[in-house]
């Protein structure tokens, strides 16, 4: 297929890539010059503007950093630019209410759109082995499917338009508060006197069981190898956390749901973000 790639950063670099090597005629633009030279390497023909990307495209992906500038781009550069049969992904983390506006100003004008954030970090993103959550109609899905396939090991339809970013914003709240609960129990347990591997042994194969201490060990030398084993570089930014914790308020606020533990974790974050942002989140251990 023809696709126009847009946003060539950490994670949309690798992922143009692997839509390249599983032989789709990749268009890609980014705002970046060095970005669009690896892409160019990596088998991707460059372009110099998003509208030039998105004529004449079967499918448009785009990975950008935050909701207004996927607003932006869809109405300003893609809607009324891209053939109106091709189907359109954004896979950015934004919020709830501008991807379902953006899919239905691109439905107005005869477009299939997804919402199709992912979890996963860049290593993920380069080795194709990202997860998809999806939020579309069912046809769109099943157009959506393939290209998505191409970089990741599992793509879910979560619903509706909109609903893929719902998933992700109250997958990460959950993954906020359960990183902060695990590090407070390995740093607790250590001021008791307890050796903190003894703790991992025994919690990980108990009902402390959870992907923050069996995955993603904060402590370094303790558990699985993680970002802590390497001075917290690496793996998944503190601001990018703080990121969707505050995507996840704003989405609380607006259901009316109530999110206490999430509202302290994005407190914490906010407080370790000052100093920390480009650290890993599981770098909140070292405040404690
Ligand atoms: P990034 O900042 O590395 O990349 C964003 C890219 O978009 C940059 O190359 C930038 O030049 C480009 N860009 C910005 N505005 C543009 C425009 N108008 N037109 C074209 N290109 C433009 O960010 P990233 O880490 O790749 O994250 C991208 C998205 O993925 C974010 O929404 C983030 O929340 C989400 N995400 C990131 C991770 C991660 O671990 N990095 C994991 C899951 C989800």
């Amino acid at each position: 297929m023809k696709i126009a790639f847009i946003g060539l950063g950490n994670m949309g670099g690798g992922m143009a890539a692997n839509l390249a090597k599983a032989g789709h005629e990749v268009r890609a633009f980014d705002l970046s010059q060095e970005a669009l030279k690896t892409a160019e390497a990596n088998g991707c023909t460059t372009f110099s503007s998003a509208r030039d990307a998105a004529e004449d495209c079967e499918a448009v992906v785009s990975m950008l950093p935050n909701g207004a500038i996927v607003r932006d781009l869809y109405t300003s550069d893609i809607i009324g630019q891209a053939p109106n049969d091709a189907i359109l992904l954004d896979c950015s983390t934004i919020d709830v209410a501008t991807a379902k506006d953006v899919a239905n100003r691109a439905a107005d004008e005869g477009y299939a759109m997804v919402d199709a954030p992912v979890s996963g970090g860049i290593a993920a993103a380069n080795g194709g082995t990202l997860t998809f959550m999806v939020g579309g109609t069912e046809e769109a899905f099943k157009r959506a499917e393939p290209i998505l396939q191409a970089m990741g090991k599992a793509v879910i339809h979560a619903g509706d338009s909109g609903a893929g970013q719902t998933a992700k914003i109250c997958n990460n709240m959950l993954l906020a508060i359960s990183m902060i609960g695990t590090a407070e129990a390995m740093k607790m347990a250590e001021k008791l006197g307890l050796d903190p591997q003894k703790f991992y042994e025994i919690s990980s194969q108990s009902s402390g069981y959870c992907w923050s201490l069996n995955a993603y060990t904060p402590m370094p030398g303790v558990g699985v190898e993680s970002p802590a084993d390497n001075g917290y570089q690496g793996g998944f930014a503190t601001a990018l956390m703080l990121k969707d914790l505050r995507l996840a308020s704003e989405a609380a606020e607006t259901a009316g749901a109530s999110i206490a533990l999430g509202e302290h974790a994005r407190e914490i974050y906010e407080e370790l973000a000052k100093e920390h942002g480009h650290k890993d989140f599981s770098s909140i251990i070292t405040t404690l």
